[in-house]
């Protein structure tokens, strides 16, 4: 039976927009369909499917806040709660200047296959604000988070939807914008996660992603006798899950040669070490941007894109769509793997010119999953009112990473080596769709 074209025909026709969503649709749907198909499904099951596709609830709200010239400014904030089949809304809040249904729609429906990768009760959401918190001012940040959750806290809670953090949104901004629900509620409880320790935050959550990263490329180079040991490796961006991506995979002992951001890449040649990185994080926590760090040993470069650096390991760390079919080319020339950080870094052509030259390549949704694990670990020691040591969220994220690593490795399998975007998608469907026809969905 073929339904993939009146799936995407609906869908394009209600979305035509909608490019990134369509993109992130097209790339499930092309391992999804294959494999109803070879295990016989029933109408009901492709219908199931095609249901999964559509938001259960998208909020769009107007956020008027004050800036430090007392001028009233406005954006426009949104929460997609995507999937509610397996646990309360989960996904983080992005706060940039790209920020629209669109993207958010993108993001929310990855989160639905990677909070199901990670074993635990936890829906798909995600949402955010089309607010650049570039070149605002402390005072500005914390009068824009303080309306943003006055116009989301009534459709959030431990229960239904539980935000943490994204681009834009580290534990400063958390910590605010749980200020502000407590003072609206009266409430205690953890509605977001990513909160700093000092306020209930777990252990480990700030580094999470990055390190679950490291910690799937681990396993997946272990299926082929090898690790990162001495590994040269590319890591695109220098925030949150660039730094700990970098940090953990110089703790393995492999060369990080580069972090970039809009401006550009930053390159050593005998690979950056922890006390460059020291010096990177501090150079962007004043806001700066990389093109004006002045730091030993290393070139700064414009002209050319950190894809076309020389590499065995590359982890695309910053955003979406960073790297082309024309950049997978040149990477698939050295690569021994690609394990994305960021959600969806590498376009489906890209996608596709890795796979065809059998080059393992992990997608963001089982490989940096880590990150969301360690909410699902925040919001258990809240619940619990009893927090964990480091060591032990540590050891669970550990475990998780491998497990998911087995799930995607197990349905992934191919005769060339593993497809782990086919085995993540599989996998995290798997769990999402049975819980769908539990509920009768
Ligand atoms: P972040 O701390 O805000 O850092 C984002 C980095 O990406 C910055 O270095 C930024 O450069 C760079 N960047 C953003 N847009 C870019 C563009 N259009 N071109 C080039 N560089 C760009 O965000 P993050 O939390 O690390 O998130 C990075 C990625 O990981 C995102 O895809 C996010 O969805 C994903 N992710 C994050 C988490 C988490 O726990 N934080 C979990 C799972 C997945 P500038 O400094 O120049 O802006």
């Amino acid at each position: 039976m073929d339904t993939r074209t009146p799936i995407t025909n609906r869908l394009r026709s209600l979305c035509a927009h909608e490019n990134t969503f369509l993109q992130a649709v097209d790339e499930v749907l092309s391992t999804l369909e294959p494999y109803l198909e070879s295990t016989g499904a029933t109408d009901a099951d492709y219908a199931r499917l095609e249901r999964l596709l559509t938001p259960e609830r998208i909020i769009t709200f107007k956020i008027l806040w004050t800036d430090d010239a007392g001028l009233l400014q406005h954006n426009v904030g949104y929460r997609v709660q995507f999937n509610s089949a397996l646990g309360s809304y989960k996904g983080g809040l992005r706060f940039d200047g790209s920020v629209t249904p669109d993207i958010l729609k993108f993001l929310g429906f990855e989160q639905i296959f990677k909070n199901a990768l990670t074993g635990l009760p936890l829906g798909g959401g995600k949402g955010g604000s089309d607010f650049n918190p570039k070149g605002k001012s402390e005072n500005e940040i914390r009068s824009f988070c303080r309306a943003f959750m006055t116009q989301l806290y009534t459709y959030v809670g431990l229960d239904l939807d539980v935000p943490a953090g994204d681009m834009g949104v580290g534990g400063r901004e958390i910590g605010y914008l749980m200020g502000m629900y407590k003072e609206l509620t009266h409430g205690s409880a953890g509605v977001l996660t990513g909160k700093p320790v000092e306020i209930g935050g777990s252990f480990g959550r700030m580094e999470a992603t990055g390190h679950s990263v490291v910690y799937f490329a681990r396993a997946m180079l272990k299926t082929e006798g090898q690790t990162l040991a001495g590994m040269k490796c590319v890591v695109s961006g220098s925030g949150n899950v660039a730094e700990h991506t970098a940090r953990k995979l110089i703790q393995e002992g492999a060369v990080v040669l580069t972090l970039s951001d809009r401006t550009g890449y930053i390159w050593k040649e005998s690979g950056l070490t922890a006390t460059d990185i020291d010096a990177i994080i501090e150079h962007k926590d004043t806001g700066a941007n990389l093109d004006i760090l002045k730091l030993t040993n290393t070139t700064f470069a414009t002209g050319a894109p950190w894809q076309s650096v020389v590499a065995e390991g590359y982890f695309p760390c910053a955003t979406q769509n960073e790297v082309s079919a024309k950049d997978a080319t040149v990477m698939a020339e050295s690569a021994k793997l690609v394990a994305e950080g960021a959600n969806m870094p590498l376009s489906n052509d890209a996608i596709k010119v890795l796979h065809d030259a059998h080059i393992p390549h992990a997608p963001g949704k089982a490989s940096n999953a880590g990150g969301v694990a360690v909410s699902g670990l925040e919001m258990a020691q809240n619940a619990s009112h009893y927090p964990w040591t480091a060591e032990r969220v540590e050891e669970e994220l550990v475990a998780i990473m491998e497990r998911i690593h087995t799930l995607c490795a197990k349905e992934g399998k191919e005769t060339w080596g593993i497809n782990y975007v086919k085995g993540a998608n599989i996998a995290g469907a798997k769990r999402v769709l049975a819980a769908m026809e539990k509920l009768g969905w």
